[in-house]
């Protein structure tokens, strides 16, 4: 077991038989799925965690559909799991108390791009790339980029708040989502939110419900605000001697004032893994550092020369490309993009960590990593969205044996992080992967009002249960 469940009340047999059959009765089989083999495709996400086999799967269809499988579970006490595309790191679409997985990847119709206001309303089933590709037909952009974008949709985006490499200038997803069409657990249905750039009347309820990693309510629509498309587009790498001089130029660029719209570090043991997996990096290089600036096409290309200079002159740098135009963009984010598939190569076993800290702290982040993957024994590469001081820490492993120095390891990489006026996650969330560590970075009267406020949404604690905080017991088990 590579990340161990949390210790959830488990729902009774009879009541998921009833569930099975109240569910199919009012969706239809084709939308219940409750064969072993169509279940246990929802055990896992991208994260290394493996939840309880689910008694059903529920492939809803309409928001009409989502709304009568959260009524029907209510009534009869059994935990749903919400789930988009399942690319999630940290075990969010993981159902670890078992129950009934509610597959929205359906409800994915791009209903609304709105040139005029500058908006799109979307399914929560809608592929990010498939959104960016709508938008950008439009002469329009939807900014947040998760690296998963092929298949990651903007349900789980908008759950996980999800970032990516162009968040250090646009930001990450709550700063695109306008309003929610969202279903609580037992079906009612609310709308915060608006249309409009401003509005401030009452709490801000969307804001919560982005990053609530599907423990709140269940979205069955989405309002993203949207921007103009960049026209221009300038990308440089630059070969650095190590991790720590292409830290510390990241940091002199922030404080210069330059606004790339991505800045992304990968260190030496990452270098190893793209050469090992076949990628051209140069072999002189000990850490690589990618730039981007867009905007129009004056603004853009100033940008462009101002970013080139700091870089040629950075201490540490060996060389810097540039690339003006898509195809030679592309040959210089190769390396990015292999990254995963290349990483996954190196051990049987592997972890990734996404700790973010003050921009100003990343050479001390970078040195704390490789200080605890000695001590520990433990081998680890870095690489991410070192514009935001978001670093993908990822530990490697062969044999159990090893896995207690690995969790020794990350409690470390957790208290350096914390201890650098850090927070545990910038992107993938807390989930079941970072739950045990929750209480290092926030105080305890913090997650208890958290832990109120999710049993005034959910009172039986009956959706996602064992995310983020371990699940009240619910009353129905
Ligand atoms: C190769 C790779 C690269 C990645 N790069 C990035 C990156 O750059 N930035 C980043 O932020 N993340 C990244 N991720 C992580 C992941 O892709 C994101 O967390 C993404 O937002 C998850 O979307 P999903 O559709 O797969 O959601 P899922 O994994 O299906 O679900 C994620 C969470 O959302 C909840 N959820 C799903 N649908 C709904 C709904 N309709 N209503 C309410 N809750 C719902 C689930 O319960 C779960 O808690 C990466 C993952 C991989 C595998």
């Amino acid at each position: 077991v590579l990340l161990a469940l949390p210790d959830v009340p488990l729902p009774a047999e009879p009541a998921l038989t009833r569930a099975k059959v109240a569910l199919a009765a009012r969706l239809g089989d084709s939308k219940v799925d409750t064969s072993r083999e169509g279940c246990e495709r929802f055990m896992n996400d991208e994260s290394e965690a493996t939840g309880r086999l689910p008694a059903a799967v529920v492939h809803a269809a309409s928001a009409e559909d989502v709304r009568a499988c959260l009524a029907i579970a209510h009534d009869l006490g059994v935990p749903v799991t919400p789930r988009a595309a399942g690319t999630g790191r940290s075990g969010g679409a993981v159902p670890v108390a078992g129950g009934v997985v509610l597959a929205t990847s359906a409800l994915a119709d791009v209903k609304e791009l709105n040139r005029d206001d500058l908006l799109a309303v979307v399914g929560p089933g809608v592929v990010t790339g498939d959104l960016h590709a709508a938008c950008e037909a439009e002469g329009l952009f939807y900014p947040p980029d998760p690296n998963s974008w092929k298949s990651c949709m903007i349900g789980g985006n908008v759950a996980e708040n999800a970032g990516g490499p162009r968040a250090f200038k646009y930001g990450v997803t709550r700063e695109y989502v306008l309003g929610v069409e969202a279903c609580l657990m037992g079906g009612e249905v609310l709308r915060p939110g608006r249309r409009t750039v401003k509005g401030v009347t009452g709490y801000d309820v969307t804001a919560l419900l982005v990053g609530s990693e599907g423990t709140l309510a269940v979205f069955t629509e989405v309002t993203l605000r949207l921007v103009r498309k960049p026209p221009a587009v300038f990308t440089l790498l630059a070969l650095f001697d190590d991790a720590a001089a292409a830290a510390r130029c990241v940091s002199a660029l922030v404080r210069d004032g330059h606004v790339p719209r991505c800045l992304e570090l990968m260190d030496r043991e990452t270098l190893v893994a793209l050469r090992a997996s076949g990628a051209p990096v140069d072999p002189r290089a000990g850490a690589l550092l990618l730039c981007e600036v867009d905007g129009h096409p004056a603004a853009a290309e100033e940008a462009f020369e101002r970013a080139g200079e700091a870089l040629s002159s950075a201490p540490g740098v060996l060389e810097v490309q540039v690339a003006q135009d898509a195809a030679s963009r592309d040959r210089l984010w190769a390396a990015r993009r292999a990254l995963s598939g290349a990483t996954r190569k190196l051990a049987k076993y592997k972890l990734s960590e996404d700790v973010v800290v003050p921009r100003s702290r990343l050479e001390e982040l970078l040195v704390a990593t490789r200080a605890l993957g000695d001590r520990h024994g433990v081998r680890n590469l870095t690489y991410g969205h070192a514009g935001d001081g978001n670093m993908h820490v990822n530990f490697l492993w062969d044999t159990p044996e090893e896995r207690p120095a690995v969790a020794r390891a990350i409690e470390d990489l957790m208290r350096a992080t914390v201890a650098l006026g850090g927070t545990l996650s910038g992107e993938h969330g807390v989930g079941v992967a970072k739950a045990p560590y929750l209480a290092l970075e926030q105080s305890s009267g913090l997650i208890r009002l958290q832990r109120d406020l999710k049993a005034v949404f959910d009172p039986r604690g009956l959706l996602n249960p064992g995310k983020i905080f371990p699940a009240p017991p619910h009353r129905a088990c």
